[in-house]
């Protein structure tokens, strides 16, 4: 009998770990109503830096970890107590991830649904494969937005010729995005006439797409909420977003980085997103601010985010600890903020001095800096655009925050914001 024929029951921390002090070391089912207790296995599908900090926060409450990613030198991976080292559709791989583990959560969006099903038969996932392929879906995304009755960009769905060609010249200009698979940006292109769509729906290889209508944007920001099985739904300050060249740069969160009354509708409009879906986890809803005040939704990711990350360090509980306690099925307490927080996102282009040459960001004048909290994903190589750490400034003030986040970022040769 291979591993992967082991029963279901027989999942065990690695050998040689200790269960933690008040754990089991042969693992409990998850049964309705009864929390997943420190000591049990936790798994997650992906093993980027999302899931390496779940890891790192499930770990430090006393929880096994197990991540499935095909890559051995993946982030999460590389710190966790099990790394199954398959593809998201390999069946003995998912067998494991589900022997390994009493709940499956994921720190990607884009896997098949059909490997949330297989380890949906064998153990509580969450988010749930249904909601999951929302936010995989720009299409059934803006669906379920408007069956929310919380308003988004105009938009069409594009997947024939016949809806190419019936296009209301309205939504020009506009952007091109493909229905699946767009991260950073990636996947979309602008076009400002009915012959650059065209031109633009052969480049991405007439795949279903959505064409949104550009809008006057004032500003971004995002919400980070969590939802349990029984409904309770906390959420995480309204976060205000910077991107460059379709990337998050900064993220700045304190009182009063947005008009209050925004807020509140942030916030109520990303519960009622999440109660539509019946979610369970942590979901983070992206929003527009037009230049006339109003909010706009732009999309939803099923999982921590980018965003959230200044709540590691400027928050009582962070959208990881959500994310471990959603899983679980443990209590959900409101989060409080504790400190005025600016986070920059430290992209590959950092490690390259003018003219390419490689060079190691100035880390020892950084972390002189008060208040700033380094978080790097241990990425063996850096390449331009790509997400290698971020850095956390939490002060008293967001006048502090935002005075020490510049000078990081001077020091770091981010552009000033
Ligand atoms: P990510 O996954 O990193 O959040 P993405 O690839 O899913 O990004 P979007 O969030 O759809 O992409 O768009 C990226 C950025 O492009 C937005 O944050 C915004 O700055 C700009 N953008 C997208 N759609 C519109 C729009 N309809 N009008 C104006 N700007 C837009
Ligand atoms: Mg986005």
């Amino acid at each position: 009998m291979n591993d992967s024929d082991k029963p279901l029951s027989a999942a065990r921390p690695p050998e040689g770990a200790q269960a933690p002090l008040g754990g089991s070391a042969t693992h409990a089912v998850a049964s309705a109503g009864a929390p997943l207790l420190p000591g049990s296995t936790l798994g997650v599908l992906g093993g980027g830096q999302l899931g390496r900090m779940f890891v790192h926060q499930a770990q430090a409450m006393g929880y096994f970890t197990a991540v499935l990613d095909a890559d051995p030198t993946s982030p999460a991976g590389l710190v966790s107590h099990h790394h199954i080292q398959t593809g998201y559709e390999d069946p003995k791989g998912l067998a494991e991830l589900a022997r390994l583990s009493d709940a499956v959560t994921t720190e990607f969006e884009n896997v098949p649904a059909a490997a949330l099903a297989t380890l949906a038969a064998l153990r509580p996932v969450s988010p749930a494969a249904s909601a999951v392929a929302v936010a995989q879906d720009r299409a059934q995304e803006k669906a379920h937005f408007v069956a929310c009755g919380v308003p988004c960009a105009p938009y069409a769905v594009i997947e024939t010729a016949a809806q190419l060609a019936a296009v209301a010249p309205d939504l020009l200009p506009g952007i091109l995005k493909t229905a699946r698979m767009g991260y950073d940006g990636k996947g979309q292109v602008r076009v400002k006439t009915a012959a650059e769509l065209a031109a633009a729906w052969a480049s991405v290889g007439s795949v279903p797409c959505v064409l949104e209508k550009m809008l006057p944007l004032a500003l971004e920001c995002s919400v980070i909420v969590a939802r349990g099985a029984d409904g309770a739904t906390v959420h995480l300050p309204v976060q205000r977003n910077l991107h460059r060249d379709g990337i998050l740069a900064v993220t700045e969160v304190y009182e009063q980085n947005l008009p209050q009354a925004l807020t509140q509708q942030a916030v109520a409009a990303a519960v009622s997103i999440a109660n539509g879906l019946r979610y369970v986890g942590v979901l983070c809803v992206e929003f527009f601010v037009l230049q006339d005040g109003s909010l706009v939704v732009n999309e939803i990711a099923p999982r921590p985010h980018n965003s959230g990350h200044y709540s590691q360090n400027a928050c009582d509980v962070s959208q990881f600890e959500l994310q471990v306690r959603t899983m679980a099925g443990l209590p959900l307490v409101q989060p409080r903020q504790h400190s005025a927080a600016v986070m920059l996102n430290l992209l590959g282009d950092l490690w390259f001095a003018q003219g390419d040459a490689e060079q190691t960001p100035p880390w020892a004048a950084v972390l002189a800096l008060p208040g700033a909290h380094l978080h790097l994903y241990g990425k063996r190589e850096a390449k331009r655009g790509r997400k290698m750490g971020h850095l956390n400034i939490t002060a008293a003030t967001p006048e502090t925050a935002r005075a020490t986040a510049l000078k990081a970022a001077t020091l770091l040769g981010i552009a000033p914001f």
